[in-house]
């Protein structure tokens, strides 16, 4: 069993509450953060009976919050040993031409702007301490585009490229940095970018098998418990009846 601490962004739902319940099977002590609060609560009840726990409510677009949120953990908490930038969304599908700036705002202030402001909290300690671990959550949308996928696909690809830069300005302190870039994941990722169109949401993963959060908590888990000499540098992980962005094989 593990005592290290990690550092969820986005735990609320999905993908980083699958790892949240994972990790906290196997011992790992857990920050654990999302704006919804009484989803907070929930996960605090439920796995603070098996690890230890603290729960960060704020919007990672408000520095000031991120900031406040983070000093608020004890010393002892703030040594992070693995940050999962999980924290993100999409905010729509329309052709750029006809796209929101709302959505486009969203997307590269929580994705890219959220994703490096908090990891700006995170990786002197990592840094002084020369160890750590911190595990990108990309997308496959980062290694390809779509059609409509254009500001989404891009704040993906800038996460792709810091996931890069990380690895090579942390390498001399033996800091590990690892991108995971899934493909379709049956989450509320589409609830979000269809603003609660459930009906569009459900369609999104109907006549093919997609892959579920857990599917991405175990790969997570994995990239952590290699051994010291063992960074996996990148995946990209589909389900087996996706081949690329656009090519999905249903049975509708
Ligand atoms: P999800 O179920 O919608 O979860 C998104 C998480 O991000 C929630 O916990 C949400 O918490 C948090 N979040 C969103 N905006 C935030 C903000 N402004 N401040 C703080 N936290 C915020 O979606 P998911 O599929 O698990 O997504 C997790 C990651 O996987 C994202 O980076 C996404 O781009 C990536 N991804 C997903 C898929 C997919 O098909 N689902 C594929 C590839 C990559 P609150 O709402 O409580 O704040």
């Amino acid at each position: 069993m593990s005592q290290e601490i990690v550092f969820i962004s986005g735990a609320t739902s999905g993908i980083g509450k699958a790892t949240a319940e994972l990790l906290a099977k196997n011992g790992y002590k857990l920050i654990l953060t999302g704006r919804r609060k009484e989803r907070l609560v929930e996960l605090e009840n439920k796995l603070g009976a098996i690890t230890e726990i603290k729960t960060l409510s704020f919007d990672i677009t408000n520095n000031d919050e991120l900031q406040k949120a983070f000093d608020s953990l004890p010393a002892e908490w703030k040594s992070i040993d693995i940050l999962v930038n999980n924290a993100g969304n999409a905010h729509g599908l329309d052709p750029i031409q006809d796209g929101s700036i709302a959505d486009w705002d969203a997307m590269i202030d929580i994705n890219v702007k959220g994703l490096l402001h908090l990891s700006k909290l995170v990786m002197p300690g990592m840094v002084s301490r020369r160890k750590g671990h911190i595990v990108n959550i990309g997308s496959i949308a980062g290694k390809e585009v779509y059609p409509n996928g254009n500001v989404y696909c891009a704040s993906k690809h800038a996460v792709d490229a810091i996931t890069q830069g990380m690895r090579l300005d942390m390498n001399k302190y033996g800091i590990k940095v690892t991108g995971i870039n899934p493909g379709l994941v049956e989450t509320e990722f589409s609830e979000v970018r269809f603003k609660g169109n459930k009906e569009r949401a459900e369609s999104v993963y109907k006549g093919y098998s997609p892959l579920l959060p857990h599917d991405i908590a175990e790969l997570i888990h994995f990239v952590i418990t290699r051994p010291k000499h063992v960074n996996v540098a990148d995946l990209l992980v589909l389900p087996t009846d996706q081949a690329s962005s656009t090519v999905v094989n249903k049975n509708l």
